[in-house]
């Protein structure tokens, strides 16, 4: 699907709304949660427009990935503390069940000192 109009999360990956960037490639962009829930707390998305993890199929395996394989070295570049002792929390919210607010996939990368952590 092309960049809808009205997705705030193309925007941001098209730079037109304003946002602090972790990270950019052709594909993927990362950047802040405006409303962080950890000491760091930033969004991975693929820049095309893809409404969830419920819409992904065969075509997004590599970007997927990427994306996962990206989320760890990115943490400790945002100051999560190393693996085991440190580490940070992967989500992803799909559909009105799941709790998602903005319908672009996202990856939640959340990490940082503890108690921010429940369960
Ligand atoms: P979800 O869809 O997984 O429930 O959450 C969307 C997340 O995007 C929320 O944590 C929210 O704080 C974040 N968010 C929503 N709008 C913006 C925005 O304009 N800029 C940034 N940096 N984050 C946003
Ligand atoms: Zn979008």
């Amino acid at each position: 699907m092309s960049h809808p109009e009205n997705c705030i999360f193309c925007k941001i990956a098209a730079g037109s709304i304003p946002s602090r960037k972790v990270y950019e490639d052709e594909h993927i962009f990362a950047f802040h949660d405006i409303n962080p829930w950890a000491p760091v707390h930033f969004l991975l998305i693929p820049k095309a427009h893809i409404a969830s993890l419920a819409q992904v199929g065969p075509e997004h395996e590599a970007m997927l990935g990427r994306m996962l394989t990206l989320a760890p070295r990115l943490a400790l570049e945002q100051g999560c503390n190393p693996y085991p002792e440190g580490g940070f929390r992967i989500v992803s919210n799909t559909g009105v069940e799941g709790g998602q607010e903005v319908q672009h996939l996202h990856l939640h990368v959340m990490g940082g000192a503890r108690p921010w952590l429940r369960g």
